[in-house]
């Protein structure tokens, strides 16, 4: 295991703009590692520096992540693709749009980022992908089928790029949050928010600075010997997977 810090990374979070991203990239930033956040506006949050990227499109990723290595002045060494929506509905009621666009963004999305992001750490010969995934994943819900899917293909997705490039020093792992409060989780209702607070066994929801220290320690040089794992953050909700 290396314990000493190298020199700062680069650091690339999808949707950091807000939520549990902008708590990643806060987290990065206090570390002194180097962080470019993304987002559709590319509005820059106070004290970090933005690039627009939508991650639906290819030529969007491409050009967020060609303008991020021009900031930070070399190729990304972290990327934790953060961005994500949801589209909830009981399945009988799902169109084919509510299941693509959930899909397109959560787990296309994350596939192009890894693969743009892939070619800087191959000639680098390091690199750690953080996909951030969720409790739902594994755990399923109704009214989200789209959202599960699309979550659990995250772990398919890493464990095998594991698999390709775990042999040039890259990395490749899922972060399961539970419920976190952001503005994902501000537009469900009361009673379903008491419902699962019941149901988490530390009878809580989590915060994002619990998700974002989970993600920084994958990072770190004390994980090197983490891939293709599935972190559960969710206060014990999924007993672990
Ligand atoms: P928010 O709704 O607060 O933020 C979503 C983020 O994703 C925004 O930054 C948004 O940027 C970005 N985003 C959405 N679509 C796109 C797109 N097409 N291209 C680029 N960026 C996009 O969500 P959270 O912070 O709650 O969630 C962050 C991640 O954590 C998501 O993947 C979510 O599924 C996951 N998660 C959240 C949980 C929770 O309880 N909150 C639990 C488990 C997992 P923009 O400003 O452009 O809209």
């Amino acid at each position: 295991m290396t314990t000493d810090r190298p020199e700062p990374r680069t650091v690339l979070v999808t949707g950091g703009n807000r939520g549990i991203g902008l708590a990643i990239a806060r987290a990065f930033a206090a570390q002194g590692d180097k962080v470019v956040v993304t987002s559709r506006s590319g509005e820059a949050p106070e004290g970090l520096q933005a690039v627009q990227g939508d991650v639906t499109s290819t030529e969007s990723v491409d050009a967020a992540f060609t303008a991020a290595e021009e900031l930070l002045g070399g190729p990304i060494e972290v990327v934790v693709a953060n961005a994500g929506v949801t589209k909830d509905t009981l399945l009988m009621r799902m169109s084919d749009e509510d299941f693509d666009q959930v899909i397109d963004t959560n787990l296309a999305g994350a596939f192009r980022c890894a693969r743009r992001a892939s070619k800087g750490m191959i000639r680098l010969r390091r690199g750690r992908l953080i996909f951030v995934s969720s409790v739902v994943g594994l755990y399923g819900s109704p009214g989200q089928a789209n959202y599960a899917a699309s979550k659990s293909g995250l772990v398919g997705l890493a464990r095998s790029i594991t698999r390709e490039l775990g042999g040039r020093g890259i990395t490749a792992n899922v972060v399961a949050p539970g419920f976190v409060e952001t503005d994902m989780t501000a537009v469900l209702p009361e009673d379903t928010v008491a419902g699962y607070k019941k149901a988490i066994p530390a009878g809580r929801l989590g915060s994002t600075d619990e998700i974002a220290s989970v993600v920084t320690f994958l990072a770190s040089p004390g994980a090197s010997y983490i891939s293709g794992a599935v972190i559960p953050v969710d206060g014990g909700l999924g007993m672990g997977h």
